[in-house]
C-alpha cells in the first residue's frame, strides 16, 4: 500500500536527506531530478548519464557489444577469456559459475587460503565460508551449549561433574570444516568449467589482469574482492584484534572488550559470553545494531545484559595501553576499562581496492575505497565490473550472490538484470537472534509523515 502510493508522487529534491534516501532505496520510491525521471534510487549508483543504461531501447543488446563499442578503441579480436574474475568469494564465484554455465570461457584468481586475510592471503570461498557466516556460526552453535547445560537441570538433567569446554578442539574443529569447504568451492568452479588461478590479480588495462607476474586478457574483468576489516588508527592499535583473528584465537579470552555496536560485534559478543569469557561492549552511540528497529534494539541489548554482558554505551576508544603483565586497558572518552585479555575492534569494513591498478585504469572509487557501479554493476570502465562489498552496496552474501547472478545474466546471457534491493532480510546472530526485512516502525512512520507533508502541500 505505502509502495503503490509512494510511486504516483512527485517527490522534489528538498526530501533528498541521507536517512530519506535509505528509505526511498528501500521502498524503491522514483525520485524525479533535473538529469533524469523516474530512477530507481541508488545512492550509491553512478549517475553519470553516459553510464545509464536505457533499458527500453536496450532491452535485448548485447553488454558485450556494448562494452567494445563504448571503450573507444577496437578491442583485439581474441582474448584469453570472456570473463576474468578477481577474488573467489561469493559475488565471484556465482558470477564465475553461472557465467560458464552460460557457455562463456571463464578464469577466476584467488589468493592463497588463510584464515586471517591480508593483502596476499585469502582463499577459495572467500570471506562468509571463511572468515564470516560459516565459522561465526559455527561458534555461535558451540556457545549455544553452556546455556543448554544450564537449563538443562530444570528438565531434569543430572551430571556428576559440569561439562568444561576445550577451545582447540573447536577451533581443529572449525578449521577443518573451513578445509572441506574451501575444497567444495574450488569443486564447484572446476565442474562449471573455470579456470581457477591461485595468486593476487590486478589490473593493468582495461581488459588485461595481472597475476602474480603473468598476464591474461579477457573480455570482460570482474571485480570481486570484498573488504577487511577496518580498525581506527589509535595509540596502541597494533594490539586489538579484528573479526577475522577473533574466529581463529589460539585459547578462549578471558576477559574480552569489544569496540562496536553493529551486528558482527554482538554477535561475537553472544559468542564469547556463551563460552564463558566475560564481555565487555563499548558503542559510540546510545544504542546497539543503529538501523535496526528500535524496540528490537532495547530487547537485544536488555537480553544480552541479562545475559551479563556489560554495555557501555556512549563511549568512544582513544587508547589501548598494554600492562607489563600483558593485560591491556581500553582508554575512552569516559575512562579507562582494565584488565582483558583481548580488546576487539568490530568497527566496519573497508573494500579491497588497494594497489588492485583500478586508479591506473580510471576505474572511479568513493572516498572510502568503494568501485563505483552503475545498477548493472559496470564500473566507468566499461569492460570492469564489479560485485559484492568491493561497491558497498548492501554487504551481504546473498546480496553478493544476487548481484553475480545478474551480471552473468547481463552479460552472457544478453539478458540485462539489475539487482532489485528491495526488502532485503537479514539476520543478526545474537543471543536472542534477530530477523529483519523491509521498513522499520520509524522509518513507516517516518514516511508517512513525508506522505501527508506532501498531500498538503499539493492541495
Ligand atoms: C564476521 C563476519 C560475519 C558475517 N556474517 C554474515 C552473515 O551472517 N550473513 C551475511 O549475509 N553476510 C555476512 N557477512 C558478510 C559477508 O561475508 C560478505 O558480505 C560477503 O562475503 C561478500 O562477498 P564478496 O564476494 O563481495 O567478497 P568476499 O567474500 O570477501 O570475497 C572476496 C575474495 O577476493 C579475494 N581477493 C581480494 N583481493 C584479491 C586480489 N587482488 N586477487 C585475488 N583475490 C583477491 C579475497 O581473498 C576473497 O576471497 C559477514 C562478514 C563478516 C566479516
Amino acid at each position: 500500500m505505502v509502495v503503490v502510493m509512494a510511486s504516483s508522487l512527485t517527490v522534489t529534491n528538498t526530501l533528498s536527506s541521507p536517512k530519506l534516501k535509505t528509505l526511498y532505496r528501500k521502498l524503491s520510491i522514483p525520485i524525479p531530478t533535473p538529469l533524469s525521471s523516474r530512477l530507481l534510487f541508488n545512492p550509491k549508483t553512478l549517475s553519470s548519464p553516459s553510464l545509464s543504461l536505457n533499458r527500453t531501447s536496450h532491452r535485448h543488446r548485447s553488454f558485450a557489444a556494448r562494452a567494445e563499442s563504448q571503450n573507444g578503441a577496437e578491442p583485439p579480436s581474441h582474448y584469453d577469456f570472456d570473463l576474468f574474475t578477481i577474488g573467489a568469494g561469493s559475488g565471484g564465484v556465482r558470477a564465475s559459475r553461472f557465467a560458464a554455465n552460460f557457455g562463456a570461457s571463464v578464469a577466476v584468481c584467488e589468493l592463497p587460503f588463510s584464515a586471517i586475510s591480508s593483502e596476499t592471503t585469502g582463499g577459495v570461498g572467500g570471506t562468509c565460508v571463511l572468515r564470516g557466516c560459516v565459522p561465526k556460526k559455527l561458534m555461535v552453535y558451540a556457545s549455544h551449549y553452556s546455556y543448554e547445560f544450564e537449563e538443562s537441570h530444570g528438565f531434569g538433567w543430572k551430571y556428576d561433574v559440569e561439562p568444561k569446554h576445550d577451545w582447540s578442539t573447536l577451533m581443529a574443529n572449525k578449521n577443518a570444516e573451513l578445509q572441506r569447504l574451501t575444497g567444495i568451492y574450488k569443486n564447484i568452479l572446476n565442474n562449471a568449467g573455470v579456470t581457477l588461478i591461485e595468486g593476487r590479480g590486478k589490473i593493468v588495462d582495461p581488459h588485461t589482469v595481472d597475476v602474480d607476474g603473468k598476464l591474461y586478457s579477457a573480455r570482460h574483468i570482474l571485480v570481486s574482492v570484498g573488504g577487511r576489516p577496518f580498525i581506527p588508527e589509535i595509540p596502541g592499535s597494533e594490539y586489538v584484534i579484528d573479526s577475522d583473528a577473533a574466529l581463529d584465537l589460539p585459547s578462549k579470552p578471558e576477559k574480552i572488550a569489544i569496540v562496536g555496536g553493529g551486528y558482527i560485534a554482538l554477535e561475537f559478543a553472544g559468542i564469547f559470553n556463551g563460552l564463558t569469557t566475560t564481555v565487555h561492549v563499548f558503542i559510540r552511540q546510545k544504542k546497539v545494531l543503529r538501523g535496526f528497529d528500535e524496540e528490537i534494539r532495547d530487547f537485544a541489548a536488555e537480553q544480552m545484559s541479562l545475559r551479563g554482558i556489560e554495555f557501555h554505551t556512549e563511549e568512544s576508544p582513544q587508547a589501548i595501553i598494554k600492562s607489563s603483565d600483558g593485560s591491556l586497558s581500553l582508554k575512552t572518552n569516559k575512562g579507562t576499562a582494565e584488565g582483558f585479555s583481548h580488546i576487539m575492534f568490530a568497527t566496519g569494513r573497508r573494500p579491497n581496492t588497494k594497489n588492485l591498478g583500478l586508479e591506473t585504469v580510471g576505474v572511479k572509487m568513493t572516498k572510502n575505497g568503494a568501485i563505483e557501479v552503475d545498477e548493472y554493476s559496470r564500473t566507468s570502465v566499461p569492460s570492469i565490473w564489479a560485485v559484492g562489498d568491493v561497491t558497498d552496496r548492501v554487504n551481504l552474501t546473498p546480496v553478493a550472490l544476487m548481484e553475480g547472478g545478474a551480471l552473468a545474466k547481463t552479460l552472457f546471457q544478453n539478458e540485462p538484470t539489475k539487482p532489485d534491493y528491495r526488502a532485503i532480510p537479514s539476520a543478526v546472530f545474537s543471543q536472542p537472534p534477530i530477523g529483519q526485512v523491509g521498513l522499520t516502525e520509524e522509518q513507516v512512520i517516518l514516511f508517512l509523515g513525508i506522505l501527508s507533508t506532501v498531500e498538503i502541500a499539493f492541495q
